[in-house]
């Protein structure tokens, strides 16, 4: 991928619309497009002012017979997205006038972007953090009102400013540590040793503060794994169906109909959850449903929260039991949710005792829907933090970022135990570095080229 090429590509979804885009970026965009883009005025793109849409035509290049009208508009390096001259083309919204307005720009000396590529530019140009472009893959990704507030967040540089300050506040213990290793008969630094090793500390509690929120961003965006599971007919599918709002499993009265794993992404309440639902629990001579529950019990094992569901119609049953006791063994986050409350409101004292043993319990209908608002509740209890304001505080979103200000933590701690346990103060500086360069792993100022290559690789072209 030569970064210095002019690149092209529709931003737009491919597909039948009002309208679509197409992106020109670099050096030579504008020349690119003012090749086949003859504006109503006569005036070019490059005569144009900056920001200012035009009225024109397409034409392919030699050819006298325009291909669409359209509106195009030049942004000069660096007030564009990407940081370099940038020409965006909006056409009408068909698949083949679309693909001949992006041809008509490649045969004029662009070349097609790559997944990402515009992002990866602007990353690169240093109008994006890297933990922003990444919020701004989630932004695209959201299906949630919460996914949307913490993408908006992160975009915003929630995240990045309050880790440049962090980062800052390193950078003046560790030149007030070398003003005295350099020179320590003048009183240079600003900090006693003691404010040095208090202001470390202080730091260290901060990112350990912004590492946790990983958990509820982690809750909110990138999904708790799940299990549905239950003994055959508890209406495990149904509260599956219920949670995605759509049947995505078959529901019958038959025994044994949910033979495999079930995958997919539900929204519930503030919380994504990467549900699954598996085979009911019973003894079986059916071998294929025999491997249907061999694989529930290992989907329970890997799980982070498990949603045991039993029939509060009945008494619970020796499957029911021995659910509950591999469960809570497991010490897994686990809610019991007592279904079909529009038959029996009041579950019998058996199964109210069974379901003690779990974290919490939640009586459901997955026919009605009631009990969906009280379960969506206790997930948020289980995993999102009520003291975190999604709409405006910095959180941790990806796994990345967490590892990252993580192993931060972790050398700022070592350096300050040596530091307090009278180390040389070079060696305490290396520790400090080290930590410095895990943080600035988060926002890319210090990061490697495969890891960059990975990040905008998630992309689609176009963005
Ligand atoms: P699974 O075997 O545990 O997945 O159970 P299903 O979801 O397939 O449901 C088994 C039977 O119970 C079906 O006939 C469902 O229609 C019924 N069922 C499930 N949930 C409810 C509920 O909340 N109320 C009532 N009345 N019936 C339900």
């Amino acid at each position: 991928m030569n970064l210095l090429d002019t690149i092209a590509a529709v931003s737009t979804p491919y597909g039948k619309g009002g309208v679509a885009l197409i992106r020109i970026s670099g050096a030579d965009a504008i020349a690119v497009a003012d090749k086949i883009f003859k504006s109503r005025s006569g005036k070019s793109l490059a005569e144009s002012e900056h920001g200012r849409m035009t009225y024109g035509e397409i034409f392919m290049p030699g050819e006298s017979d325009s291909v669409d009208d359209v509106m195009a508009v030049a942004f000069r390096a660096p007030r564009s997205f990407t940081g370099e001259d940038t020409v965006e083309i909006t056409c009408h919204g068909g698949v083949l006038v679309t693909r001949k307005v992006l041809s008509a720009v490649l045969l004029s000396g662009a070349r097609a972007a790559e997944a990402g590529e515009f992002t990866r530019r602007a990353y690169i140009s240093g109008k994006l953090k890297l933990n922003e472009a990444e919020a701004l893959g989630d932004l695209l990704e959201a299906k949630s009102e919460s996914q949307l507030s913490l993408a908006r967040g992160g975009m915003k540089g929630r995240l990045s400013k309050k880790m440049g300050e962090l980062y800052d506040d390193l950078r003046r213990v560790l030149s007030g540590i070398y003003a005295v290793i350099d020179f320590p008969d003048e009183d240079l630094s600003e900090m006693s040793r003691e404010e040095m090793e208090s202001e470390i500390g202080r730091v260290a509690a901060d990112l350990r503060r912004l590492a946790d929120t990983y958990g509820t961003g982690r809750a909110v965006s990138e999904g708790i794994p799940t299990v549905i599971c239950g003994r055959t007919n508890a209406g495990k599918s149904s509260v599956y169906n219920r949670i995605l709002g759509y049947d995505a499993a078959i529901v019958t009265d038959v025994e044994g109909t949910t033979r495999d794993v079930l995958r997919e992404t539900a929204i519930l309440g503030k919380a994504t959850l990467l549900l699954c639902d598996t085979a009911g629990l019973r003894s079986t001579d059916d071998k294929v449903e025999s491997i249907g529950i061999e694989r529930s019990l290992k989907e329970i094992e890997d799980a982070e929260l498990v949603l045991a569901v039993f029939d509060g119609t009945r008494a619970p049953t020796d499957e029911d039991v021995s659910l509950a006791e591999k469960i809570g063994a497991s010490g897994v986050a686990s809610i019991a949710l007592i279904n079909k409350s529009d038959l029996c409101a009041n579950p019998c004292g058996e199964l109210l005792d069974i379901c003690s043993s779990f974290g919490k319990t939640v009586v459901l209908s997955a026919a009605s829907g009631e009990g969906f608002d009280a379960l969506a509740a206790a997930v948020e209890e289980l995993f999102i933090d009520v003291e975190i304001d999604i709409k405006k505080d910095a959180v941790v979103t990806g796994a990345r970022q967490f590892a990252a200000l993580n192993s931060c933590c972790e050398l700022l701690c070592r350096a300050l135990e040596d530091m307090k346990s009278g180390v040389s103060l070079d060696a305490c500086c290396v520790g400090i570095e080290c930590a410095m360069s895990a943080l600035g792993e988060v926002d890319g100022r210090e990061i490697g080229e495969e890891i960059v290559a990975d990040i905008f690789s998630r992309f689609c072209v176009g963005k």
